[in-house]
Parts: structure tokens; C-alpha cells; sequence
């Protein structure tokens, strides 16, 4: 089946390298100057890489770039059994791209969105026939990164649904269903893990290296939350955050820190700007290695990360599971929020959510109906 990618940026150059790999012929499409020959160039190394490191034979590396047509044209995607869109997040231009997509395809041919944050219902809404369109959503980078989350649409269609899964399976990814709400699972669930942080820190409990070495020593993260910013870019971190919040209707559980949008407007963006958080040109400053301020640290967060997690089960945008791996193989948590809920109690998380909402009376602390129903029933998520 022949695999075509919308967009050679970043994720698109990554999904189309993922496909290759497991055999599909591929057409990668840019429609901007310079970014197909980059697309190319950048591929070529990173196989050249991994011929290094012996993980894939010369062979193969001539065999993946051969299965690769770069193309500025976008007839070239006709016969595709699936489409991929990567390109910008910005939703009339997909809308757009996807109605052109529609012509040139068969009536069989699944088209997919890898947005992040916009509806696949509304993008689906551009095609005649809207039952084809899913949202297929990689994460960064693609070819590392196990998890895929597959969000059917409104209008997408229980066949598509089924056959894009498996399409996604079949290339070794983990793939969990979510529901088409903002944020999809991970980076609606994800969120306190910057959120909480942030607010931490603007309270003055400890700075930026004490709760990034709270996280990782103590909570078992393999990055702490703000290392993690610097690393994703604090321009794509807090538009993701401002988005989620916009889009729940202002939810102050989603509110976006002043903190993150300073750090934006001077030109901070992390590891890219050679500051971030922390600045890249001089020595990482010590922790605050004090264990007892780190366990306050990680129960506040780990809390209201859980908090999230159960008010996605609590609202059916996934199953427990889902959710779980999500975590687990999308952004690399330890364990599975509900799993880690069980094992340290239910009730002493509702505890802790109870704690926090009575003290500071903000809604961005209200624990999860869910939460409280399990605990009144003596229930555990597994
Ligand atoms: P990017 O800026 O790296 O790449 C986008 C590419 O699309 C560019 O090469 C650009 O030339 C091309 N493009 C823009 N408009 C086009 C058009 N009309 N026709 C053809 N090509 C066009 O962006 P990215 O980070 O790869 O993100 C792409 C999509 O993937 C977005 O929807 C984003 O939300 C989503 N996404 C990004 C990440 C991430 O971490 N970067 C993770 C998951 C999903």
C-alpha cells in the first residue's frame, strides 16, 4: 500500500521515514522552497546514523530512500491507500489541503491528520466524504516515539477507524483510541506536569533545578518538568498549554502560567535559544537535595496529574489502559498514572487534591468526581 506525507517538516520527514522502514512506498509532499531537498538531506544523515550504529544494514538504508518519492508535486500522491497531513497547525490551511487531498485520492483511500490540538471534526467537515478522515497522531520523534493515538471523528467511519489501527500496529507502534476532545489524551493529562511545576515555583517552594531533581530522584520522571520545557521549546509548550486552555472553555485547571509566557517573550525557549529556564552557557545549577521538600513536591504534582487521568476515564476519552499506556509511551512516565494511583491509594490522593483545593479555594484543585466515587465505594482502577 502506498503511504503519502503532507508536509516534510519535522514530524512529517518522521512519519514518512516510519513508513519506509516497514516496506510502504512513500510520497513526501512540501509545497515550500527548500523543505523537501532539507527533508532529504536530513533523512540521508539520520540513516547514515544509524548505519553507524549498525542498527540497520547499507542495504537497507538504500532500500528505505528508494521507497521514498520526495515531491513538490501533489498529484504525486495519487494511488495512496493513506494519507498523512504534517503540515502547519493551522486550521483553514488544513482544511484546504485536505479538500485537494480528496481529489486526487481514490474513494478508498484513508485520509489522517497528525494535529495536536485542533478538532479532526473540523477538518473532516472539508472532505465530501468526511467518514474516510482520523486524526493520526505521532509524537516527536516519530520514528523513536512508541505511541500513536488514533482519534476517530465524529464522522469517521467504524471500518476506518479499524483499518487505520491496524495500519498503525502493523508498523510496531503502540496505538491507543481517543476521544476528539482537546488535547487527545497525553497532552491533555500531561498537563500539570509543567502547570503544577510552574506554580511551584512562582510560590517560592523551591527553584527550577530542586523540582526538576524532585521529579527525577524521587518521582522516577526521566526528565524534570522545566528540563523538559527547555527541551520542547517554551514557545511550543506554552501555545500547546494556552490552546488546551482556550479550547476547554477556560477550565482554570488548563490556565497558562505567566512564568512560561515571559520566558516566550524574551526569546527564552530552551535548549534552542541556548536558554531556557536555565541558560545552556553556564553550569546547571545545584539542587536542593532536601528529601522531605522533594516528597511535598512530587505528591502535589503526581496528584494532580493523577487528577487528570481519572477525569479523562471519568469523561470516556479513553479506557484505563489507553490512558496508561498513553503516558507510559508517549511522553515516558515511569508508570501508568491510574496503576500509580492504586498502588499508593486512592484516598490519599483524594486526600491530597482535597487538601490543596480547601487551602488555596481554586477550581484548578477540584478533585475528579471519579476520585471521590471510588473512594466512597471502596474501588481501585485495576
Ligand atoms: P514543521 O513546521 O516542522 O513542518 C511543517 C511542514 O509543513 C513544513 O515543512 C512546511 O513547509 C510544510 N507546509 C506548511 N504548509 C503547507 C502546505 N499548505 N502544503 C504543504 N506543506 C506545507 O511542523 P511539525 O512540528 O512537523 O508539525 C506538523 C504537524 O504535526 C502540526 O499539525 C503539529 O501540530 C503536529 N505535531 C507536531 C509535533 C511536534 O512535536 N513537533 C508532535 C505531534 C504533532
Amino acid at each position: 500500500m502506498k503511504v503519502s506525507v503532507i508536509g516534510a517538516g519535522t514530524m512529517g520527514a518522521g512519519i514518512a521515514q516510519v513508513a519506509a522502514t516497514n516496506g510502504h512506498e512513500v510520497c513526501l509532499f512540501d509545497s515550500f522552497d527548500g523543505a523537501i531537498k532539507n527533508a532529504e538531506t536530513k533523512l540521508n544523515k539520520i540513516l547514515n546514523r544509524l548505519v553507524e550504529k549498525e542498527r540497520i544494514s547499507d542495504q537497507e538504508k538504500n532500500d528505505i530512500l528508494s521507497r521514498i518519492n520526495f515531491s513538490e508535486k501533489l498529484e504525486d500522491i495519487s494511488r495512496s491507500g493513506l494519507v498523512i497531513e504534517a503540515i502547519i497547525e493551522n486550521l483553514e490551511i488544513k482544511q484546504k489541503i485536505f479538500a485537494d487531498i480528496e481529489k486526487l485520492v481514490d474513494n478508498d483511500c484513508i485520509i489522517a491528520s497528525n494535529t495536536s490540538s485542533l478538532s479532526i471534526a473540523s477538518i473532516a467537515s472539508s472532505c465530501k466524504k468526511s467518514g474516510r478522515v482520523i486524526g493520526i497522531h505521532f509524537f516527536n520523534p516519530a520514528p523513536l516515539m512508541p505511541l500513536v493515538e488514533i482519534i476517530p471523528a465524529v464522522q469517521t467511519s467504524s471500518e476506518i477507524l479499524k483499518n487505520a489501527k491496524s495500519i498503525i500496529d502493523s508498523w510496531g507502534k503502540v496505538t491507543v483510541i481517543a476521544k476528539d476532545t482537546p488535547g487527545f489524551i497525553v497532552n491533555r493529562v500531561a498537563r500539570p506536569f509543567y502547570g503544577e511545576a510552574i506554580r511551584i515555583y512562582e510560590e517560592g517552594v523551591a527553584d527550577f533545578a530542586t523540582i526538576d531533581w524532585t521529579m527525577r530522584e524521587i518521582g522516577g520522571f526521566r526528565m524534570g518538568p522545566f528540563k523538559l520545557m527547555d527541551y520542547i521549546g517554551n514557545d511550543i509548550n506554552y501555545t500547546v498549554t494556552e490552546t488546551v486552555f482556550a479550547a476547554f472553555y477556560f477550565d482554570q485547571r488548563y490556565k497558562p502560567s505567566f512564568t512560561q509566557k515571559r520566558m516566550m517573550e524574551a526569546g527564552y525557549l530552551g535548549k534552542k535559544s541556548e536558554r531556557g529556564y536555565y541558560d545552556y552557557s553556564k553550569e546547571t545549577p545545584k539542587a536542593n537535595e532536601d528529601r522531605e521538600l522533594g516528597k511535598k513536591i512530587l505528591w502535589r504534582i503526581l496528584a494532580m496529574l493523577i487528577n487528570e487521568a481519572a477525569d479523562a476515564l471519568f469523561l470516556n476519552i479513553a479506557t484505563k489502559e489507553d490512558i496508561d499506556l498513553a503516558m507510559t509511551k508517549g511522553v515516558n512516565y515511569p508508570k501508568g498514572l491510574l496503576a500509580w494511583a492504586d498502588e499508593i491509594g486512592i484516598k490519599n490522593v483524594l486526600n491530597q487534591l482535597e487538601e490543596l483545593y480547601c487551602e488555596y479555594g481554586e477550581d484548578r484543585y477540584r478533585p475528579s468526581p471519579l476520585l471521590r466515587r471510588m473512594v466512597k465505594n471502596n474501588k481501585t482502577f485495576y
